[in-house]
């Protein structure tokens, strides 16, 4: 789906499902609140579902290009195509969603943003100019959210089109983001767990650190990356791992245990990498 930023589109995903008997489709991830997204997602719904309904939107994580449109779909888009349905995501994930769209300024975005960047070295004028002017930013492409929803955690087991997936929790691009994978078809829907860039941002490197399960989550995840079927997550770890090990050479804060545990990680990528060619 297309996106009107530098970031120009994002990854989504509408699968064949059955829902008590019911035929119809679960969407994952829904693009910001806008008009050419919204034409897209009509000529979706009247062209490719073959007339059945969507049972369920799914949402990895509250960033405005995955969330925007949950309440629009769930509700059946500009037609109102059928009753409405269920959102399911994780409760950091939607609770940090709620608070953001509210529009009383909770989205620290505008003055507050650009005192946030200002104090972690961001000096150029125009740029903290554009920050200031970039005010209630986020309820603008996320305008509304259900009241109520399904709550996914770590570990969860879905059925989707008859297909276990597993639930994978994840910090540190957003709060608690949910990944899916199906060890049947070895498919993961990753998100944005899995960029080749940002993932993950390590703006919040020190919060992932001060949390031990996150740091074993953050292994495993790197680990089962090295070893997975899916040749271009290795370059994507590798990155990740070099640039947390970076963000923790640059800290004297951080204990020992820690920097070597991204080392480690790192290097062990790079080992099976070089075993690989
Ligand atoms: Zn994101």
């Amino acid at each position: 789906m297309p996106l009107p930023f530098a970031l120009d589109h994002i990854n989504l995903w509408v699968m064949h499902d059955e829902i008590d008997g019911v035929a119809g489709w679960t969407i994952i991830d829904c693009g910001i609140s806008d008009e050419t997204i919204r034409a897209n997602w009509e000529s979706t719904f009247d062209t490719l579902l073959d007339g059945l309904p969507v049972l369920r939107v799914i949402v990895t994580h509250c960033h405005p290009d995955h969330l925007g449109l949950a309440d629009w779909i769930c509700n059946g888009g500009e037609k109102k195509r059928w009753d409405p349905v269920r959102l399911w995501m994780s409760l950091g994930e939607y609770a940090m969603g709620r608070v953001m769209s509210a529009g009383d300024g909770s989205d620290a975005s505008g003055e507050r943003a650009a005192q946030h960047f200002a104090l972690h070295g961001m000096t150029d004028p125009a740029l903290l100019e554009a920050l200031r002017k970039r005010d209630a930013y986020y309820p603008t492409l996320v305008p509304s959210i259900p009241r109520v929803y399904r709550r996914l955690r770590d570990g969860d087991r879905l059925k989707i089109g008859g297909r276990d997936w597993e639930v994978v929790t994840g910090v540190g691009h957003s709060p608690e983001h949910c990944a899916f994978f199906c060890a049947e078809t070895k498919v993961l829907i990753s998100g944005d767990m899995v960029l080749p860039h940002i993932s993950t941002n390590p703006l919040t490197c020190r919060c992932l650190l001060s949390n031990r399960r996150g740091i074993r989550s953050r292994c495993s995840w790197v680990h089962w990356a090295a070893t997975s079927p899916f040749p271009r997550i290795h370059s994507c770890f590798l990155r990740t791992a070099s640039r947390f090990a970076a963000c923790i050479c640059a800290s004297g804060s951080f204990g020992i245990s820690s920097r070597r545990a991204f080392a480690g990680s790192a290097r062990s990528l790079r080992d099976q990498a070089a075993k690989r060619r």
